[in-house]
C-alpha cells in the first residue's frame, strides 16, 4: 500500500444511496447463486464420517490481496491471520465437518495449487475459482458466489475500454488467474502482453502505476481490492461477457470435497446473507465484523471501511463522470445517426407522448406542417389539424394505447391522402404509451396508380374492341392466353372455348406446317410480318389471314402477340382482277391479231390497186379518164394512211410496240424526217427550212425510225395546214437538268393555227379541228395520238403553242440517253441483211408521197440513210451533189421519166469517171419487156410493184452487194417481177 500512486482524497463517511445499492446488488449476487439452502444438518456417508474423522486437521491454500475473498493480514500478536469471505465460510463449515482449517501461510497460492495437483500437503482451498484446468486434479464444491468478470483499466488519455483496445497493451495478471487462461484461449492473435503478477492485488497496483494498461477480475474482488489499495486513477471499464466467476471450495480428496459440499447446504440462509453482508456492506454493518476482526483493530477499521467506502463512493463517481461522458458522447453519436437517418426518409415520422404533444419529428414531419422541426416540439399535434380529421386521428391514437398494439390508416389532410402507422411506446412514466407515427404521403402514387389503371383499362378497351383479330399465346406452345372480340366473332369460338388450348386443339390452322413455318421465321427474323395463314372456323368454313407477331413478356411469361388481318374479301377481288386483266389481255391480243391481219389482208390488194393506178397512168388516157386515176390514187392512198395509223395505234395500245435502243445522230433524223416533205413543200409553195443548234449532241441513244415517224408527222401537219409562209424544223439541246439531257424539236408553220379549246382534244384519237378539216386537209385524227405515244415511248413529250390564224409550233422533247429501259422492250437488233451490214447511203426516187411512207416502213430500223427525191430532176441533181451506195428509182415521175433519169446518171458518171451507182428500178409495169427497158437504161436490177418487204430487201441486199467489188450479182432476186414470184 506504500507504492506510488496517487491515493484518493478521504472525504466524509456518509456513504451515498448509489454506493448503498451497489452494495445490496452484489450481497443479493452472492447470494442467489448459491445453491438453495438447508437448514437440517450434514447428512455424510460412513466414508465421509471415516475421512473426516481420520483428518481432523485440514490444511488450506491461501492467498493474499484477494479481498473480499481472502486476504492475508498479520494479526497484533505478529502471527499471519486468514481473512475474508473464505475464511469465514470456514469458520462456519468447521463445526459442521468437526474438523479444524490451517491455513498454509508457509507457501504461496500457486505452491499450494501444484501440491494438490501432485497429491500431498493441501487437502483443501476455500476460494477457488471453477476452470475446466482445475477440475483436473481438484473436486469442487458448487458455487458459494457468481460474479461477472470485469476490467479494470487506468483514466489515461488514452484509456482502454474494452477487449478490443487492448491490441498492443500490457495486461497484468497472477498465472492462478482464470483471466488469463481465457485471454489466452480466446484471444490468441492479439497481441496482448501479459505481466504476471503474485496475486491480484498486485495486479490492480500495477494497472494503478502504469505497469500494465488492465487487469481483469470478477466484480467483488475489483471493488474489494480498488478499495483497499485506494488508487483514485482506475476505473472498471467493462463488464466481461465471460462465464461468471464461480468462486467455490475444492480439494483433491473426493470425499472431503462432497463433505464440503453437504456442510454448505446445511448452512441456513441468514448465515449466508450475513456473511455476505459482512464483506460486501462492511460499513454499514461494522458490528458483524467483531467476531472476526481483531477489537483494537474493530473501530479503526470500520473507520478505515467507512473512509474507503466513501472514497469508492468518490471514486465511483469519477469513473461514472468519464462512463458517462463517453456514453453521452456515444449517445449523441447515434442521436446524430439516428436523426440523418429519418431525415433521410420521405415519410413524416413523430414521436408524441401520452397527450400527443410533439416529443421528436423529423425533417419531412415538420415540413408537413410548414415549420422547423424545432418550432413542433412541444405542440399538441392534433391542435395543428383541421378539427373533422383531428377527431378521427385522436380516436385512432386512443385505441392504440388501450389496446397496445399497432394501428395503420389511410385519411386525408390538406387535399393529400396520407397511410399512417401508428405504433405504441412504453411510456418511461409509467403513464400512457407514447406513440409513433410514420406517414407516408400517397397521393401521387395514388394518382399515379388511378392513371396507370385508367391507360390499362384504356388499353384493354382497344385491345377487346379492335376491329383486326389480337390475340396473345405463349410462346412455347402457342396456348391462347388473350382473345379479343374480333379473334371470336370472326373464328365463331367463344373466348372460353379458346383460352387456355392451343390452335391445334382447336384445329384453328387449316395447315399443319403453318405454325412450324411461323415459328421459323420468328427465329430468324425476331418478328413475323404478314404471313398468309390459313383458319378453319368453327363453322367449317376456311378463311385466308395475314398473321403479323411478335414477342412480348405478358403474364409472366415469354409471349406472341399476334394481330390476323382477314384478306379473304381482297384475295378474292385480286383474283377477279386478274381474270379481268387477263381476259382483256386475250380480248386486246385478239384485237390487235385481228387488225395486223385485216390491214395486211387489205394493204396487199390495195398495194396491187395502187400498182394498177401506176400502169394505168402510163397508158393512153383521155384527160377525164386521168381525172378519174387521179381520184382513185388519192383514195387509195388515204385507205392505206388510215390502215397504217389503225395498226400502229392497235400495235401500240396493245403494248406490241418494239421499240429500239440504238444510237443515232439526231441531225440526220431531221434531214431525213424534212426531206420527206420537201416535194411537198416545194409543191405548195412552201419555204421547208431546219436549223440545228451548233451545242446538239451528233450521237444519242434510241429509236431513230421512231422519232422520225414523229417529226415526219409534225412536219406533215404543218405542210398539210399552211398555205403560205414556211415551214421551220428545229433542233436545240434543252437546258440541261442533269442527270437527264434532252434534245429539243419544234415544227413551226405559218398556217391556220389552233384554237385553244381544241388544242388539248387533238391528241385525242380520232380528233380534228372541227370536222370539215378531214374534208379539207384530209388525214384520220391518228396521227398525233400515235405521236404523242411514241414520244411517251421514248422517255419523251410532246406540245404544242399555236394562235389560231397566225401558225403553230409543235415541241417534242427527246432525252439523249433516254429510252427508259425498264418502260422499254429491250431492242431488237434490226435483221439486216448481211449485204446490208455497216451504215449505207441510199437515196429513193418517189413522187407518191404514200410510197415514201411505205419505202419508211420497209426500211425501218435498218442502218442506212435514207434520201429521198420526188422529181427525175431532184434525183439528178442529188447524184451529182454526193455520192449514194445506191439508188432506188421509180419509172412514173412526174417530171422525167426514171429510165431517161437512170441514163442521164449512167452518162455523167461515165464522164466524170466515176463507177457506177448501182440502181435499183421499183415499177407497177409488171410486164417481161420492162426488164430489157431497165437494163438496157443502166438500172442494176428490177422489182415490179406492190412491194413485198422480203423480196425488196433482198433486192436492196443484192444491189448493195454490187456496191462492194467482188460479189456477183444474184440474177434471180435481183431481176424479178410478179411473175416470176408466182
Ligand atoms: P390528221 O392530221 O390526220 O387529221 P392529226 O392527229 O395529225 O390527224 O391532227 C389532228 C388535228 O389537229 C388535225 O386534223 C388538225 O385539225 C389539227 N392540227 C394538227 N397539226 C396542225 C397544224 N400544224 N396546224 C393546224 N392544225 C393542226
Amino acid at each position: 500500500m506504500s507504492r506510488g500512486g496517487r491515493r484518493f482524497a478521504r472525504r466524509g463517511s456518509q456513504l451515498r444511496p448509489v454506493w448503498r445499492i451497489w452494495l445490496v446488488w452484489l450481497a443479493w449476487l452472492l447470494t442467489v447463486s448459491t445453491a438453495v439452502a438447508q437448514t437440517a444438518g450434514p447428512d455424510f456417508t460412513a466414508a465421509e464420517r471415516q475421512f473426516l474423522a481420520e483428518h481432523p486437521v485440514l490444511r488450506v491454500g491461501v492467498s493474499a490481496g484477494q479481498n473480499p475473498f481472502q486476504d492475508i493480514v498479520p494479526g497484533p500478536d505478529g502471527a499471519s491471520r486468514y481473512m475474508g469471505l473464505a475464511a469465514d465460510y470456514l469458520d462456519a463449515l468447521a463445526p459442521l465437518l468437526g474438523v479444524t482449517f490451517e491455513p498454509a501461510f508457509d507457501i504461496t497460492y500457486t505452491r499450494a495449487l501444484e501440491l494438490a495437483q501432485t497429491g500431498g500437503g493441501i487437502d483443501v482451498f476455500a476460494c477457488i475459482t471453477d476452470t475446466p484446468a482445475r477440475r483436473t486434479f481438484l473436486h469442487l464444491t458448487r458455487p458459494y458466489s457468481s460474479l461477472p468478470y470485469v476490467m479494470i483499466a487506468r483514466h489515461s488519455d488514452n484509456p482502454v475500454w474494452n477487449i478490443a483496445d487492448l491490441t498492443g497493451k500490457i495486461v497484468a495478471v497472477a498465472p492462478t488467474f482464470f483471466a488469463y487462461e481465457r485471454l489466452q484461449a480466446a484471444y490468441p492473435d492479439r497481441s496482448i502482453r501479459f505481466d504476471f503478477k503474485r496475486n491480484a492485488r498486485n495486479a490492480v497496483a500495477a494497472v494503478a502505476e502504469g505497469q500494465a494498461d488492465a487487469t481483469f477480475l470478477n466484480l467483488a474482488a475489483a471493488t474489494g481490492i480498488i478499495r483497499d489499495l485506494g488508487y483514485d486513477n482506475l476505473t472498471i471499464a467493462s463488464v466481461m461477457p465471460w462465464p461468471n466467476n464461480d468462486v467455490c471450495m475444492g480439494s483433491p480428496f473426493p470425499l472431503l470435497a462432497s463433505s464440503l459440499q453437504k456442510a454448505l447446504d446445511a448452512l441456513p440462509q441468514d448465515r449466508r446473507t450475513a456473511l455476505a453482508e459482512r464483506w460486501f456492506d462492511a460499513a454499514r454493518q461494522p458490528a458483524r465484523s467483531q467476531n472476526v476482526w481483531p477489537r483494537p483493530l474493530l473501530w479503526a477499521g470500520g473507520l478505515a471501511v467507512l473512509l474507503l467506502a466513501a472514497g469508492w463512493g468518490w471514486q465511483r463517481r469519477r469513473v461514472g463522470m468519464s462512463r458517462r461522458k463517453a456514453l453521452e458522447n456515444d449517445c449523441i453519436g447515434h442521436k446524430d445517426m439516428l436523426e440523418a437517418v429519418l431525415n433521410a426518409t420521405s415519410d413524416a415520422v413523430l414521436v408524441i407522448d401520452d397527450f400527443y404533444r410533439v416529443i421528436m419529428v423529423n425533417e419531412t414531419g415538420a415540413a408537413r406542417f410548414g415549420l422547423a422541426a424545432e418550432a413542433l416540439r412541444g405542440q399538441g399535434l392534433l391542435e395543428l389539424i383541421d378539427a373533422p380529421v383531428a377527431a378521427t386521428r385522436r380516436e385512432r391514437y386512443r385505441q392504440v394505447q388501450e389496446t397496445g398494439r399497432p394501428l395503420r390508416f389511410t385519411d386525408q389532410r390538406a387535399g393529400r391522402v396520407y397511410e399512417n402507422a401508428v405504433y405504441p411506446i412504453p411510456n418511461p412514466t409509467g403513464g400512457r404509451p407514447h406513440l409513433a407515427i410514420y406517414a407516408r404521403d400517397m397521393t401521387e402514387q395514388l394518382a399515379a396508380d388511378a392513371a396507370l389503371g385508367e391507360s390499362r383499362e384504356r388499353l384493354d378497351t382497344i385491345f377487346r374492341l379492335s376491329p383486326v383479330i389480337v390475340s396473345v399465346a405463349t410462346r412455347a406452345e402457342g396456348r391462347f392466353l388473350e382473345v379479343n372480340e374480333a379473334f371470336t366473332a370472326v373464328t365463331g369460338y367463344a373466348r372460353e372455348e379458346v383460352v387456355n388450348r392451343t390452335p391445334q386443339e382447336i384445329s384453328l390452322f387449316l395447315r399443319d406446317t403453318d405454325r412450324d413455318n411461323m415459328l421459323r421465321i420468328l427465329e430468324r427474323d425476331g418478328v413475323v410480318r404478314n404471313m398468309e395463314l390459313a383458319l378453319h372456323l368453327r363453322d367449317g368454313q376456311d378463311l385466308t389471314v395475314l398473321l403479323s407477331c411478335t414477342p412480348i413478356e405478358a403474364y409472366g411469361q415469354d409471349c406472341l402477340l399476334s394481330v390476323l388481318v382477314d384478306i379473304t374479301g381482297r384475295k378474292s377481288m385480286e383474283q377477279a382482277l386478274r381474270l379481268a386483266k387477263d381476259s382483256a389481255e386475250a380480248a386486246n391480243q385478239a384485237k390487235s391479231r385481228f387488225l395486223s391481219t385485216m390491214s395486211h389482208e387489205i394493204r396487199t390488194p390495195m398495194n396491187t390497186i395502187l400498182g394498177m393506178v401506176d400502169v394505168l397512168r402510163g397508158t393512153a388516157l383521155t384527160g377525164r379518164q386521168q381525172e378519174f386515176l387521179r381520184t382513185l390514187e388519192l383514195a387509195g392512198e388515204s385507205l392505206m394512211t388510215l390502215l397504217s395509223d389503225i395498226l400502229e395505234l392497235a400495235k401500240i395500245e396493245s403494248g406490241g410496240l418494239e421499240l429500239a435502243k440504238i444510237p443515232y445522230d439526231p441531225v440526220v433524223v431531221l434531214h431525213e424526217a424534212s426531206a420527206l416533205l420537201d416535194a411537198q413543200a416545194l409543191a405548195k409553195g412552201l419555204v421547208l427550212r431546219l436549223e440545228t443548234a451548233p451545242d446538239v449532241p451528233r450521237q444519242a441513244c434510241g429509236d431513230p425510225a421512231r422519232l422520225r415517224q414523229i417529226l415526219r408527222n409534225l412536219a406533215g401537219n404543218a405542210v398539210k395546214f399552211t398555205t403560205c409562209g414556211e415551214v421551220v424544223l428545229t433542233l436545240s439541246r434543252l437546258p440541261a437538268s442533269p442527270p437527264r439531257e434532252e434534245l429539243l424539236f419544234s415544227v413551226s408553220d405559218t398556217g391556220i393555227g389552233i384554237a385553244p379549246d381544241k388544242q388539248e382534244t387533238i391528241f385525242e384519237p380520232f380528233t380534228q379541228v372541227d370536222s370539215s378539216t378531214t374534208r379539207a386537209y384530209g388525214g384520220t385524227g391518228l396521227g398525233l395520238t400515235i405521236s404523242t405515244l411514241l414520244a411517251d415511248g421514248l422517255g419523251g413529250r410532246l406540245w404544242l403553242e399555236s394562235t389560231p390564224g397566225a401558225g403553230s409550233t409543235f415541241y417534242c422533247a427527246i432525252p439523249v440517253n433516254g429510252c427508259n429501259p425498264s418502260s422499254l422492250p429491250p431492242a431488237k437488233a434490226p435483221a439486216a441483211p448481211q449485204a446490208l451490214a455497216g451504215r449505207r447511203s441510199l437515196l429513193i426516187v418517189e413522187d407518191s408521197e404514200s410510197n415514201r411512207l411505205l419505202y419508211g416502213d420497209l426500211l425501218e430500223n435498218l442502218p442506212l440513210t435514207v434520201t429521198y427525191a420526188v422529181t427525175g430532176e431532184q434525183a439528178l441533181e442529188m447524184v451529182e451533189a454526193r455520192a449514194f451506195d445506191a439508188v432506188v428509182m421509180d419509172i412514173a415521175l412526174p417530171d422525167i421519166d426514171g429510165y431517161t433519169v437512170i441514163a442521164e446518171i449512167r452518162r455523167r458518171e461515165a464522164a466524170a469517171g466515176r463507177p457506177a451507182t448501182p440502181i435499183l428500178v421499183v415499177t407497177a409495169y409488171a410486164f417481161r419487156e420492162e426488164k430489157g427497158r431497165a437494163k438496157a437504161a443502166g438500172a442494176s436490177a428490177l422489182l415490179t410493184k406492190p412491194l413485198q418487204k422480203n423480196r425488196f430487201l433482198e433486192a436492196l441486199r443484192h444491189v448493195f452487194g454490187q456496191s462492194s467489188p467482188g460479189q456477183a450479182p444474184d440474177s434471180r432476186a435481183a431481176w424479178t417481177t410478179p411473175d416470176d414470184s408466182r
